[in-house]
């Protein structure tokens, strides 16, 4: 194939995806293919000569559709949403067919440029204050990691990129037992270790840090010779959408100057709703602040907006400028490659132009307002229907329930039947989690096509599969 086919195959590829996106709805959301199905009806051996276009097409509706599980369906209720709104994945066909290296800023001042305004305006749509500045991550995992490696080297006053860890006193973070795995893996990479990452009990509905324990933990750290590096906070967790005190959290590291970081991976999209940011007051003090608008806020896979008080912490942790990478006669201008992990950096910030520019942010909170408004109304229905019952509460559009008919013995054997009966029958999508040990069901709102209706069905087919299960086999 060559360019002068490629508007044939364009055209055709857009009215696919637009055909898709409008019946995505009448497909089952999760896969129905067995484990090795794609694997087998694909050839063992490469084409050694050029096969038609036509054929590639047709063997991609023939193979691959069949096992791709469907994150755009409207009735996609499981893990969180990772919205890809059509403004937004036409900026991701831009950016593949100009397919720009955005390392450093000579490398494509538009994409550094725009990336520091819609860092800018993403900072003003969450409340902010001026003075936060920020880069697009790939994802909150390299985020995190971004931050601990700050701590790391902030607590070891920059030594520890150039000599290790070795001789030092075992460097201690503090969190919640409600965050993210990203943090433990952030922990493992940056060679602090698993023993050092310390579990702050959680309190309360919003099972938060409790901020005394996170002090006498950090105090009993220091007398036993062990040097704290920070505090890593959480809102919205993963599982039941945790958060942290965060203004009470913050003042803990700050007595101790602890460097801090907040993920937000999920329900700081929600933020752009003044409504919801109840949850965050004293954000300002945070030092590092992550959220992903490619999950709620619409903006394609991958994108994680990662806010700075100060990036000099990171870029001191981060930077490295040899000869090849040098930009003699630019002093001054963002290297936003300086500011993360990896090198290499795709335009991720077209999508975001994108996006808020097709929506505005008013469209874009009443998506969110919606969501969260129909799922605290199928949230009230659940908790009144008999044989159900809540297990944590509404945080922004995310809930956990469980079915508890009277007189069953094993309830997480049955609620992990329903989960994957649910599944199973293809018409919405649920994951399950664990609260203080025990199975619940998780439910939460993002999708962006998502309607009432299709919220409301999640009941229908919840408790017709609960009375399904029920009948055939005794509970
Ligand atoms: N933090 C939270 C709270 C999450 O829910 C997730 C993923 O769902 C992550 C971090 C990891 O996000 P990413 O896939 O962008 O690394």
């Amino acid at each position: 194939m060559n360019w002068s086919e490629f508007g044939t195959w364009g055209r055709r590829v857009a009215d696919w995806a637009q055909n898709y996106h409008l019946t995505v709805g009448t497909r089952p959301v999760r896969a129905k293919t067995k484990p090795g199905d794609i694997l087998n009806a694909l050839p063992v051996m490469p084409p050694e000569t050029p096969e038609d276009m036509e054929q590639v097409f047709q063997d991609f509706e023939r193979i691959v559709m069949p096992g791709i599980t469907h994150w755009q369906h409207p009735r996609f209720f499981a893990y969180f949403n990772a919205n890809a709104a059509a403004p937004s994945v036409l900026a991701e066909f831009l950016v593949s067919a100009i397919a720009p290296q955005c390392m450093l800023w000579q490398t494509s001042p538009a994409a550094t440029e725009m990336e520091t305004r819609m860092m800018d305006w993403l900072r003003q749509s969450l409340g902010l204050p001026d003075g936060f500045c920020g880069v697009i991550q790939d994802s909150a995992s390299s985020a995190t990691l971004a931050a601990v490696l700050t701590m790391r080297e902030k607590a070891l006053n920059w030594t520890g990129n150039s000599a290790g860890l070795a001789g030092n006193a075992h460097l201690r973070i503090y969190c919640s037992s409600e965050v993210h795995t990203s943090v433990d893996r952030a922990i493992w990479v940056s060679g602090i270790g698993q023993d050092n990452l310390v579990r702050v009990p959680v309190q309360g509905d919003w099972r938060g840090m409790d901020p005394a324990a996170l002090e006498a933990a950090i105090q009993a750290d220091i007398a036993a010779g062990l040097r704290p590096a920070g505090v890593i906070l959480c809102v919205g967790g993963t599982s039941v959408g945790a958060t942290d005190p965060i203004a009470a959290c913050l003042d803990v590291a700050a007595r101790h100057d602890l460097y801090t970081h907040v993920d937000a991976a999920w329900a700081g999209s929600a933020m752009i709703c003044p409504e919801f940011r109840d949850y965050w007051p004293g954000i300002e003090g945070a030092d590092s602040i992550v959220f992903n608008p490619h999950k709620w806020l619409g903006a394609q896979f991958d994108c994680s907006a990662h806010f700075l008080r100060n990036p000099d912490d990171l870029v001191r942790t981060l930077a490295i400028s040899p000869e090849y990478l040098k930009t003699h006669g630019h002093d001054g201008v963002i290297n936003y490659s300086e500011w993360s992990v990896p090198l290499g950096r795709r335009f991720r910030a077209l999508k975001i132009w994108f996006l808020i520019r097709a929506y505005g942010l008013e469209g874009l909170r009443t998506r969110i307002r919606n969501h969260v408004a129909w799922s605290r109304a199928l949230h009230d229905r659940l908790a009144a229907t008999p044989g159900f019952e809540i297990v944590t509460p509404p945080m922004w559009s995310l809930f956990t329930f469980r079915y508890a008919p009277a007189d069953t013995s094993d309830l997480d054997d049955l609620n992990l039947r329903l989960v994957n009966a649910i599944n199973d029958d293809g018409r919405i999508y649920l994951t399950q989690t664990r609260v203080d040990g025990e199975l619940a069901i998780r439910f939460q709102a993002g999708q962006f096509e998502t309607t009432q209706q299709d919220v409301m069905m999640a009941h229908d087919v919840i408790t017709e599969i609960a009375d399904r299960l029920a009948r055939d086999k005794p509970l």
